[in-house]
């Protein structure tokens, strides 16, 4: 069953890693997928090994500088125009930071904010014009299990997190009364080029700590993207889905 047949989706972040496994796992769907990336090339390359997986899927990329939200805006306006509509928003790129607290700059601290938080501002603020315009759509960012317990170095990332979180039930709360979801997914550890690159005596007491005893794949989280991103979830909004093995701490 296609879950989001003719859907119009825009994936931030795209290109490898978590929204890679979104960007596919909606085309596996029926979707049509515009994903985003940093760089063209990173673009290309994804459009690329997804085109060759599939070359019927209806998958195109830009690389808009996420920070800006005119560049945001006319982007968000071109596919409007190309597709006539938008009906889910996924805000998936982001960056880590684990710089410890005597070693932080206020532009550290700005860096991370500006990618985690102002960026989905950016996406969030012409892509509601166009479902309200249309009657309804469904937004969705990433947070993290971080944002609800917090880690020790990098402060700007479960702030920005958590600022996510806020921004999913505010949101949520606002747009309802149009027809817009909003919901957020929180990861856990997942094994994205970050963490593979990890070694083994680093990655093993992690996974000592996780009920489930394993590290999450980026399918795990694209799954937790499609349910909500599907009229499966039609009553599901304002929700943080931990999809964590159950690690909080
Ligand atoms: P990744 O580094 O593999 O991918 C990040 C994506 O964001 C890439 O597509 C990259 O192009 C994009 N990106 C990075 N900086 C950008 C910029 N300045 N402008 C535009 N795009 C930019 O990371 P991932 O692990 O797949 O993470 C995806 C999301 O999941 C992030 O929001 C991250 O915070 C969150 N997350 C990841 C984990 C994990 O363990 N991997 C855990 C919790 C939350």
């Amino acid at each position: 069953m296609e879950l989001l047949k003719d859907k119009v989706a825009v994936v931030t972040g795209g290109t490898r890693g978590i929204g890679y496994a979104t960007v596919k796992k909606f085309l596996e769907n029926g979707a049509k997928v515009v994903l985003f990336g940093s760089r063209q090339e990173t673009v290309d390359k994804a459009l690329a090994s997804l085109k060759e997986e599939n070359p019927a899927w209806e998958v195109s990329g830009a690389c808009p500088d996420l920070c800006n939200a005119q560049a945001v805006t006319e982007e968000i306006n071109k596919i409007k125009e190309a597709f006539g509509r938008i009906d889910i928003l996924v805000n998936n790129a982001g960056i880590s930071d684990s710089t410890p607290i005597d070693s932080y700059t206020s532009e550290r601290f700005d860096q991370v904010m500006q990618l985690n938080v102002n960026a989905v501002m950016n996406g969030v603020m012409p892509t509601v014009a166009v479902m309200k315009e249309q009657g309804g759509g469904v937004i969705l960012n990433t947070s993290s299990m971080v944002s609800i317990c917090g880690q020790p170095g990098g402060v700007a990332y479960p702030a920005s997190k958590y600022a996510v979180n806020g921004l999913t039930w505010s949101l949520a709360r606002e747009l309802g009364p149009f027809n817009i979801r909003v919901n957020a997914v929180a990861p856990g550890i997942t094994k994205t080029d970050m963490v593979a690159a990890l070694p083994d005596e680093v990655i093993q007491p992690m996974i000592n700590a996780i009920p489930l005893r394993r590290i999450g794949e980026s399918e795990d989280i694209a799954n937790a993207f499609l349910y909500l991103a599907s009229d499966l979830a039609s009553y599901v909004t304002g929700e943080i889905l931990s999809v964590d093995g159950a690690m909080r701490t």
